[in-house]
Protein backbone atom coordinates (compact mmCIF):
# COMPACT_ATOMS: atom_id res chain seq x y z
CA UNK A 1 0.00 0.00 0.00
CA UNK A 2 1.92 2.98 -1.03
CA UNK A 3 -0.93 5.36 0.78
CA UNK A 4 -1.02 6.27 4.08
CA UNK A 5 -4.04 7.93 5.64
CA UNK A 6 -2.55 9.85 8.83
CA UNK A 7 -4.87 12.91 8.29
CA UNK A 8 -8.97 12.60 8.69
CA UNK A 9 -8.08 12.24 12.49
CA UNK A 10 -11.16 10.96 14.32
CA UNK A 11 -12.15 13.53 16.86
CA UNK A 12 -9.89 15.72 18.66
CA UNK A 13 -7.03 14.60 17.79
CA UNK A 14 -4.54 16.45 15.22
CA UNK A 15 -1.09 15.09 13.79
CA UNK A 16 1.64 17.71 12.54
CA UNK A 17 4.97 16.32 11.16
CA UNK A 18 8.09 18.43 11.21
CA UNK A 19 11.15 17.44 9.63
CA UNK A 20 14.56 19.02 11.15
CA UNK A 21 17.39 20.49 8.74
CA UNK A 22 20.50 19.10 8.39
CA UNK A 23 23.02 20.25 11.21
CA UNK A 24 25.50 22.93 10.24
CA UNK A 25 29.14 20.91 10.21
CA UNK A 26 27.14 17.59 9.11
CA UNK A 27 28.81 15.96 6.07
CA UNK A 28 27.00 13.45 4.78
CA UNK A 29 23.35 14.93 3.84
CA UNK A 30 21.83 12.28 2.22
CA UNK A 31 18.25 12.30 2.81
CA UNK A 32 15.54 9.92 3.26
CA UNK A 33 12.52 12.58 3.04
CA UNK A 34 12.02 13.09 -0.55
CA UNK A 35 8.92 15.11 -0.73
CA UNK A 36 7.46 17.11 1.24
CA UNK A 37 3.56 18.54 -0.45
CA UNK A 38 1.56 21.29 0.13
CA UNK A 39 -1.24 19.16 1.55
CA UNK A 40 0.46 17.65 4.58
CA UNK A 41 2.23 14.88 2.07
CA UNK A 42 5.33 13.25 2.71
CA UNK A 43 6.99 10.37 0.52
CA UNK A 44 9.78 8.67 2.54
CA UNK A 45 12.16 6.53 0.24
CA UNK A 46 14.53 3.63 1.42
CA UNK A 47 17.85 5.07 0.51
CA UNK A 48 19.40 1.88 -0.03
CA UNK A 49 17.10 0.81 -2.82
CA UNK A 50 15.92 2.71 -5.62
CA UNK A 51 12.39 0.19 -6.71
CA UNK A 52 9.16 1.93 -7.13
CA UNK A 53 7.62 0.63 -3.52
CA UNK A 54 10.34 1.64 -1.78
CA UNK A 55 8.74 5.07 -1.28
CA UNK A 56 6.16 5.51 0.94
CA UNK A 57 3.51 8.43 1.17
CA UNK A 58 1.99 9.67 4.59
CA UNK A 59 -0.23 12.07 4.91
CA UNK A 60 -0.78 14.27 8.08
CA UNK A 61 -3.02 17.48 9.14
CA UNK A 62 0.42 20.02 8.15
CA UNK A 63 4.06 19.15 7.26
CA UNK A 64 6.61 21.33 8.13
CA UNK A 65 9.69 21.19 6.03
CA UNK A 66 13.35 22.01 7.48
CA UNK A 67 13.08 25.72 6.68
CA UNK A 68 10.05 25.87 8.68
CA UNK A 69 10.52 28.71 11.72
CA UNK A 70 9.30 28.61 15.25
CA UNK A 71 6.87 31.36 14.23
CA UNK A 72 5.64 29.31 11.48
CA UNK A 73 4.96 26.61 13.35
CA UNK A 74 2.98 28.05 16.50
CA UNK A 75 0.85 30.42 14.30
CA UNK A 76 -0.88 27.17 13.33
CA UNK A 77 -0.52 25.60 17.12
CA UNK A 78 -1.72 28.87 18.22
CA UNK A 79 -6.04 28.16 17.95
CA UNK A 80 -5.54 24.96 20.27
CA UNK A 81 -3.62 26.71 22.92
CA UNK A 82 -6.23 29.80 23.23
CA UNK A 83 -8.83 27.38 23.67
CA UNK A 84 -7.31 26.65 26.99
CA UNK A 85 -9.10 30.41 28.11
CA UNK A 86 -12.15 29.13 26.73
CA UNK A 87 -12.07 26.06 28.98
CA UNK A 88 -10.32 23.06 27.07
CA UNK A 89 -7.83 20.92 28.16
CA UNK A 90 -5.36 20.52 25.64
CA UNK A 91 -2.45 18.26 25.30
CA UNK A 92 0.57 18.98 22.84
CA UNK A 93 3.69 16.87 22.28
CA UNK A 94 6.56 16.18 20.49
CA UNK A 95 7.63 12.33 19.69
CA UNK A 96 10.64 10.98 17.70
CA UNK A 97 14.06 9.46 17.93
CA UNK A 98 16.79 11.57 19.50
CA UNK A 99 18.27 14.46 17.86
CA UNK A 100 15.02 14.69 15.71
CA UNK A 101 14.01 18.09 17.25
CA UNK A 102 11.52 17.63 19.92
CA UNK A 103 13.14 19.80 22.25
CA UNK A 104 13.89 22.53 19.84
CA UNK A 105 9.93 22.61 18.79
CA UNK A 106 8.74 22.68 22.21
CA UNK A 107 11.35 24.29 24.12
CA UNK A 108 13.80 26.20 21.66
CA UNK A 109 17.04 26.19 21.28
CA UNK A 110 17.65 28.28 23.98
CA UNK A 111 15.76 30.17 26.87
CA UNK A 112 17.45 33.60 25.69
CA UNK A 113 16.71 33.46 22.01
CA UNK A 114 13.23 34.90 22.31
CA UNK A 115 13.35 34.60 18.49
CA UNK A 116 13.96 30.79 18.63
CA UNK A 117 11.40 30.61 21.40
CA UNK A 118 9.22 26.91 20.76
CA UNK A 119 6.06 26.38 21.71
CA UNK A 120 5.77 26.23 25.12
CA UNK A 121 7.10 29.78 26.16
CA UNK A 122 4.96 31.28 23.23
CA UNK A 123 2.35 29.04 24.25
CA UNK A 124 2.40 31.00 27.46
CA UNK A 125 3.44 34.56 26.45
CA UNK A 126 -0.15 34.09 24.35
CA UNK A 127 -1.71 33.13 27.27
CA UNK A 128 -0.84 35.89 29.06
CA UNK A 129 -1.30 38.52 26.38
CA UNK A 130 -4.79 37.42 26.00
CA UNK A 131 -5.53 37.45 29.63
CA UNK A 132 -4.72 41.00 29.71
CA UNK A 133 -6.47 41.98 26.92
CA UNK A 134 -9.75 40.47 28.21
CA UNK A 135 -8.95 41.53 31.52
CA UNK A 136 -12.04 43.71 31.98
CA UNK A 137 -14.50 41.46 31.68
CA UNK A 138 -12.07 38.11 32.57
CA UNK A 139 -9.73 37.44 35.80
CA UNK A 140 -7.75 34.53 34.44
CA UNK A 141 -4.96 33.14 37.22
CA UNK A 142 -2.64 30.81 35.50
CA UNK A 143 -0.42 28.26 37.62
CA UNK A 144 2.67 26.18 35.86
CA UNK A 145 3.42 22.57 37.43
CA UNK A 146 6.29 20.71 35.86
CA UNK A 147 7.66 17.46 36.44
CA UNK A 148 9.90 15.28 35.06
CA UNK A 149 9.18 10.84 34.51
CA UNK A 150 11.85 8.67 34.44
CA UNK A 151 11.81 5.15 34.65
CA UNK A 152 7.50 5.16 35.83
CA UNK A 153 8.28 7.58 38.65
CA UNK A 154 7.23 11.30 38.56
CA UNK A 155 9.71 13.80 39.75
CA UNK A 156 8.93 17.64 40.41
CA UNK A 157 11.14 19.48 38.82
CA UNK A 158 9.85 22.72 40.39
CA UNK A 159 9.90 21.12 44.25
CA UNK A 160 12.58 23.66 46.68
CA UNK A 161 13.86 19.90 47.36
CA UNK A 162 14.84 18.81 44.41
CA UNK A 163 17.17 21.89 44.22
CA UNK A 164 18.06 22.17 47.62
CA UNK A 165 21.24 20.48 47.55
CA UNK A 166 23.46 21.67 44.62
CA UNK A 167 21.28 25.02 43.76
CA UNK A 168 21.05 27.11 46.75
CA UNK A 169 20.01 30.48 44.95
CA UNK A 170 17.45 28.88 42.73
CA UNK A 171 16.31 27.57 45.92
CA UNK A 172 16.10 31.00 47.57
CA UNK A 173 14.10 32.44 44.70
CA UNK A 174 11.89 29.55 44.47
CA UNK A 175 10.84 29.68 48.03
CA UNK A 176 10.31 33.45 47.67
CA UNK A 177 8.15 32.74 44.82
CA UNK A 178 6.01 30.02 46.08
CA UNK A 179 5.41 32.12 49.61
CA UNK A 180 3.94 34.63 46.93
CA UNK A 181 1.65 31.50 45.58
CA UNK A 182 0.65 29.96 48.46
CA UNK A 183 -1.08 32.93 49.73
CA UNK A 184 -3.40 33.09 46.16
CA UNK A 185 -3.30 29.24 45.57
CA UNK A 186 -4.86 28.56 49.59
CA UNK A 187 -7.70 31.51 48.65
CA UNK A 188 -8.16 30.31 45.37
CA UNK A 189 -9.32 26.61 46.59
CA UNK A 190 -8.72 25.11 43.20
CA UNK A 191 -5.50 24.12 42.80
CA UNK A 192 -5.32 21.09 45.10
CA UNK A 193 -2.70 19.01 43.51
CA UNK A 194 -3.48 16.34 46.19
CA UNK A 195 -7.07 15.71 45.03
CA UNK A 196 -6.97 12.15 43.04
CA UNK A 197 -9.31 13.47 40.29
CA UNK A 198 -8.72 16.77 40.18
CA UNK A 199 -6.86 18.32 37.24
CA UNK A 200 -3.43 18.36 38.83
CA UNK A 201 -0.07 16.47 38.56
CA UNK A 202 -0.47 14.69 42.02
CA UNK A 203 2.00 15.67 44.42
CA UNK A 204 3.61 18.09 42.05
CA UNK A 205 4.12 21.34 43.51
CA UNK A 206 2.14 24.04 41.65
CA UNK A 207 3.25 27.96 41.24
CA UNK A 208 1.18 30.64 40.04
CA UNK A 209 3.17 32.75 37.27
CA UNK A 210 1.31 36.32 36.74
CA UNK A 211 3.78 36.98 33.31
CA UNK A 212 6.51 35.90 30.65
CA UNK A 213 9.28 36.05 33.51
CA UNK A 214 7.81 34.48 35.96
CA UNK A 215 7.74 31.38 33.55
CA UNK A 216 11.28 31.63 32.35
CA UNK A 217 12.47 31.67 35.92
CA UNK A 218 10.59 28.78 36.52
CA UNK A 219 11.56 27.31 33.41
CA UNK A 220 15.66 27.67 34.56
CA UNK A 221 15.01 25.81 37.58
CA UNK A 222 13.28 23.06 36.07
CA UNK A 223 15.72 22.61 33.26
CA UNK A 224 18.56 22.97 35.77
CA UNK A 225 16.69 20.05 38.17
CA UNK A 226 16.49 17.92 35.14
CA UNK A 227 20.01 17.89 34.32
CA UNK A 228 21.19 16.44 37.92
CA UNK A 229 22.36 13.28 37.54
CA UNK A 230 22.83 13.60 33.40
CA UNK A 231 26.01 12.79 32.36
CA UNK A 232 27.50 12.89 28.84
CA UNK A 233 27.33 9.39 28.47
CA UNK A 234 23.96 8.62 29.82
CA UNK A 235 22.09 11.88 29.05
CA UNK A 236 19.11 11.85 30.94
CA UNK A 237 16.63 14.30 29.26
CA UNK A 238 16.60 12.03 26.54
CA UNK A 239 15.50 8.88 28.46
CA UNK A 240 12.64 10.60 30.09
CA UNK A 241 9.26 12.81 29.65
CA UNK A 242 9.44 16.23 30.54
CA UNK A 243 5.86 17.32 30.73
CA UNK A 244 4.99 21.30 31.46
CA UNK A 245 1.32 21.87 32.73
CA UNK A 246 -0.50 25.05 32.60
CA UNK A 247 -3.89 25.06 34.53
CA UNK A 248 -5.83 28.59 33.25
CA UNK A 249 -8.96 29.61 35.63
CA UNK A 250 -11.03 32.61 34.53
CA UNK A 251 -13.43 34.07 36.10
CA UNK A 252 -16.24 35.64 34.07
CA UNK A 253 -17.08 39.26 35.78
CA UNK A 254 -20.14 40.13 34.56
CA UNK A 255 -22.06 36.67 35.49
CA UNK A 256 -19.38 35.24 38.38
CA UNK A 257 -18.92 31.90 36.27
CA UNK A 258 -15.67 30.30 36.53
CA UNK A 259 -13.79 27.61 34.55
CA UNK A 260 -10.47 26.23 33.66
CA UNK A 261 -8.59 24.74 31.22
CA UNK A 262 -5.61 23.43 31.30
CA UNK A 263 -2.19 22.92 28.55
CA UNK A 264 0.08 19.70 28.75
CA UNK A 265 2.89 20.39 27.07
CA UNK A 266 5.55 17.19 26.69
CA UNK A 267 9.21 16.50 25.59
CA UNK A 268 8.51 12.62 25.06
CA UNK A 269 11.88 10.92 25.83
CA UNK A 270 13.84 9.17 22.61
CA UNK A 271 11.74 6.67 21.00
CA UNK A 272 15.00 5.01 19.42
CA UNK A 273 14.74 1.17 19.64
CA UNK A 274 17.39 -0.16 22.01
CA UNK A 275 19.40 -3.19 20.68
CA UNK A 276 18.81 -5.43 23.72
CA UNK A 277 21.89 -7.46 23.29
CA UNK A 278 24.08 -3.97 23.90
CA UNK A 279 21.68 -2.95 26.73
CA UNK A 280 22.16 -4.19 30.03
CA UNK A 281 21.59 -3.02 33.35
CA UNK A 282 20.19 0.57 33.86
CA UNK A 283 20.31 1.22 30.42
CA UNK A 284 17.69 -1.80 29.42
CA UNK A 285 15.52 -0.61 32.37
CA UNK A 286 15.23 2.58 31.09
CA UNK A 287 14.73 1.41 27.44
CA UNK A 288 11.56 -0.77 29.22
CA UNK A 289 10.26 1.78 30.73
CA UNK A 290 10.83 4.37 27.70
CA UNK A 291 9.06 1.29 25.28
CA UNK A 292 6.13 0.68 28.04
CA UNK A 293 5.27 4.01 28.36
CA UNK A 294 5.33 5.32 24.25
CA UNK A 295 3.40 2.14 23.73
CA UNK A 296 1.00 2.99 26.36
CA UNK A 297 0.51 6.31 24.71
CA UNK A 298 -0.11 4.92 21.50
CA UNK A 299 -2.71 2.60 22.82
CA UNK A 300 -4.16 5.62 24.52
CA UNK A 301 -4.64 7.74 21.19
CA UNK A 302 -5.73 4.43 19.09
CA UNK A 303 -8.61 3.82 21.42
CA UNK A 304 -9.81 8.02 21.47
CA UNK A 305 -9.26 7.77 17.73
CA UNK A 306 -11.11 4.16 17.12
CA UNK A 307 -13.61 5.58 19.79
CA UNK A 308 -13.30 2.81 21.84
CA UNK A 309 -15.41 2.46 24.93
CA UNK A 310 -12.27 1.67 27.58
CA UNK A 311 -9.14 3.59 27.06
CA UNK A 312 -6.01 2.49 29.02
CA UNK A 313 -4.92 5.27 30.47
CA UNK A 314 -3.68 3.57 33.48
CA UNK A 315 -0.81 0.94 31.78
CA UNK A 316 2.13 4.12 32.22
CA UNK A 317 2.66 6.78 34.92
CA UNK A 318 2.49 9.38 31.73
CA UNK A 319 -1.12 8.46 30.17
CA UNK A 320 -2.46 8.14 34.18
CA UNK A 321 -0.52 11.98 34.18
CA UNK A 322 -1.69 12.85 31.22
CA UNK A 323 -5.49 11.85 31.41
CA UNK A 324 -7.29 14.83 31.75
CA UNK A 325 -6.03 16.20 28.47
CA UNK A 326 -6.65 12.78 26.38
CA UNK A 327 -10.02 12.26 25.64
CA UNK A 328 -13.40 13.55 26.07
CA UNK A 329 -13.60 17.18 25.25
CA UNK A 330 -9.68 17.60 25.39
CA UNK A 331 -8.04 18.27 22.26
CA UNK A 332 -4.32 16.46 21.10
CA UNK A 333 -1.96 17.80 19.32
CA UNK A 334 1.06 15.36 18.14
CA UNK A 335 3.97 16.89 16.65
CA UNK A 336 5.76 13.64 14.83
CA UNK A 337 9.65 15.22 14.60
CA UNK A 338 11.92 13.50 11.61
CA UNK A 339 15.41 13.67 11.05
CA UNK A 340 15.98 13.82 7.37
CA UNK A 341 19.74 11.67 7.36
CA UNK A 342 19.28 8.53 5.18
CA UNK A 343 21.13 7.03 8.09
CA UNK A 344 18.07 7.83 10.22
CA UNK A 345 16.20 5.71 8.00
CA UNK A 346 14.53 3.01 10.03
CA UNK A 347 13.97 5.34 12.85
CA UNK A 348 12.25 7.72 10.77
CA UNK A 349 10.10 4.56 9.18
CA UNK A 350 9.11 3.93 13.02
CA UNK A 351 8.57 6.67 14.27
CA UNK A 352 5.97 7.54 11.08
CA UNK A 353 4.34 3.67 11.78
CA UNK A 354 3.69 4.85 15.54
CA UNK A 355 2.13 8.34 13.75
CA UNK A 356 -0.06 6.16 11.44
CA UNK A 357 -1.55 3.87 14.20
CA UNK A 358 -2.93 6.68 16.16
CA UNK A 359 -4.42 8.28 12.93
P1 LIG B 1 15.63 15.95 20.56
O1 LIG B 1 15.06 16.78 21.66
O2 LIG B 1 14.58 15.26 19.73
O3 LIG B 1 16.66 14.98 21.03
P2 LIG B 1 16.84 18.43 19.72
O4 LIG B 1 15.66 19.33 19.80
O5 LIG B 1 17.80 18.50 20.84
O6 LIG B 1 16.37 16.92 19.52
O7 LIG B 1 17.54 18.69 18.32
C1 LIG B 1 18.80 18.15 17.98
C2 LIG B 1 19.67 19.24 17.38
O8 LIG B 1 19.08 19.74 16.18
C3 LIG B 1 19.84 20.43 18.28
O9 LIG B 1 21.12 20.94 18.10
C4 LIG B 1 18.80 21.41 17.77
O10 LIG B 1 19.14 22.76 18.04
C5 LIG B 1 18.81 21.13 16.28
N1 LIG B 1 17.50 21.36 15.66
C6 LIG B 1 16.41 20.61 15.83
N2 LIG B 1 15.37 21.07 15.12
C7 LIG B 1 15.82 22.16 14.46
C8 LIG B 1 15.22 23.10 13.55
N3 LIG B 1 13.93 23.00 13.18
N4 LIG B 1 16.00 24.09 13.09
C9 LIG B 1 17.29 24.20 13.46
N5 LIG B 1 17.91 23.36 14.31
C10 LIG B 1 17.19 22.34 14.81
MG1 LIG C 1 15.44 16.63 23.72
Amino acid sequence: KLYNEVQDLKGNIRVYCRIRPFLPGQIQKQTTVEYIGENGDLVVANPSKHRKDSRKLFKFNKVFGPASTQEEVFIDTQPLIRSVLDGYNVCIFAYGQTGSGKTYTMSGPSISSTEEWGVNYRALNDLFQISQSRKSSIAYEVGVQMVEIYNEQVRDLLSSDSSRKRYPLIRGVLLHLKRFCFLNLHTLGIWNTTQPNGLAVPDASMHLVTSTADVLELMHIGLANRAVGATALNERSSRSHSVLTVHVRGVDLKTDTAMRGCLHLVDLAGSERVDRSEATGDRLREAQHINKSLSALGDVIFALAQKNAHVPYRNSKLTQVLQSSLGGQAKTLMFVQLNPDAQSFSETLSTLKFAERVS
